[in-house]
C-alpha cells in the first residue's frame, strides 16, 4: 500500500544541505527518505523527522537499486526526488590534475545522480505529479582557477539536469536545478580530506550561506502549484559576488 503523505527522497541526507533539506521538507509535509553511506547519521535525521534511513551508495549500481527497490517496497511511492550526494575533491591546477579525484567526482556527483533518477523515475512518472530537484553549484555556472575537476562534474551535472528537463517535458515529473553558492558544512573538510585549518580557510571572515538557507529554497521550489516548474536558482551569500571574489571581514 502506498504511503498517505507524499514522499520525498533526499541523497546525501546524512550531513549539510541534504540533512537541512530532509527537516525543511518534512516541516513541508513531506514523509522524507533519506540516503547516504553513513547510517547511523542518516538514523538521527530520521528519528528527527519521522523519516525512512535507507543506506546509498549512489556510486554503486546494486546500492542504487537495493536502495529503489526499499523505497517501493516501504513506501510504495515517490514524489520528489532531491539529488544532493555530491562534493569537490582537491583543488589541484590541471597542470597537477589528480585523475582519481577527478574520476571519484565524476562518479559522485554526474553518474550518481543519473543513477538514483534513472531507478526513482519510474515511481515519480507514476505518482501523476513528480519533480526533480538537482542541488548544483556555482562551479557548474562558472569555472575557477583550482576549480576544474569540480567545475567539470558540476557542469556536467547541470547539462545533464537541463537534458531531462527538455526530455520530460509534456509528462508529470518537473526538473529544478538550485546552484549555491558557498555554504558552511563539512564540504571543504571532505574536499581537502579532513584539513580542517584549509577548510577554515576557505570561509574566514565570509558569513556563508547555512545548510538551512538552501533546504528553505528546496522546499520553497518543492511546494510551487504543479504547473511552475522553477527551473535554475543562483543562491549567493551576499559576501560572494562570483565564485572567488568574496567580501572576508577582518577578524
Ligand atoms: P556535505 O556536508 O559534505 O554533504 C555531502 C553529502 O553527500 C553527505 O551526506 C554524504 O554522505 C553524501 N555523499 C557523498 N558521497 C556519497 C555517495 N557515494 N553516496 C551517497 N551519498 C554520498 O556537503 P554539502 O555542502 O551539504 O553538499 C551537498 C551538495 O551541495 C553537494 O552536491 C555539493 O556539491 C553541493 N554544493 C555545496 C556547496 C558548499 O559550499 N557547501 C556549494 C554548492 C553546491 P555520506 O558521506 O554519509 O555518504
Amino acid at each position: 500500500m502506498s504511503h498517505t503523505q507524499p514522499v520525498a527522497v533526499v541523497t546525501g541526507a546524512s550531513s549539510g544541505i541534504g540533512a537541512a533539506s530532509a527537516r525543511a521538507l518534512a516541516a513541508a509535509g513531506f514523509h522524507v527518505v533519506l540516503g547516504a553511506r553513513r547510517l547511523d547519521r542518516l538514523e538521527q535525521v530520521a528519528a528527527e523527522t519521522g523519516g525512512t534511513a535507507i543506506p546509498l551508495d549512489v556510486t554503486q549500481d546494486a546500492s542504487v537499486e537495493a536502495f529503489a527497490k526499499a523505497v517501493d517496497e516501504r513506501l510504495g511511492r515517490c514524489d520528489l526526488l532531491v539529488n544532493n550526494a555530491g562534493g569537490a575533491l582537491g583543488a589541484d591546477p590541471v597542470a597537477q590534475a589528480d585523475l582519481a579525484d577527478w574520476q571519484r567526482m565524476y562518479d559522485i556527483n554526474v553518474l550518481g545522480t543519473v543513477r538514483v533518477t534513472k531507478a526513482l523515475l519510474p515511481a515519480l512518472l507514476a505518482s501523476g505529479d513528480g519533480q526533480v530537484i538537482t542541488i548544483g553549484s556555482i562551479a557548474g555556472r562558472e569555472p575557477y582557477k583550482g576549480g576544474a575537476g569540480y567545475n567539470a562534474a558540476k557542469h556536467a551535472e547541470a547539462a545533464l539536469t537541463r537534458v531531462l528537463r527538455l526530455e520530460l517535458l509534456g509528462q508529470p515529473v518537473r526538473v529544478s536545478e538550485i546552484d549555491p553558492g558557498m555554504v558552511e558544512t563539512d564540504f571543504s573538510l571532505v574536499r581537502f580530506k579532513g584539513d580542517q585549518a584549509k577548510a577554515d580557510a576557505v570561509y574566514a571572515g565570509v558569513e556563508a550561506l547555512t545548510a538551512e538557507d538552501v533546504a528553505e529554497t528546496v522546499a520553497w521550489v518543492a511546494t510551487r502549484p504543479s504547473h511552475v516548474n522553477v527551473d535554475q536558482i543562483l543562491l549567493m551569500p551576499r559576501d560572494q559576488a562570483a565564485a572567488q571574489v568574496l567580501h572576508r571581514r577582518e577578524s
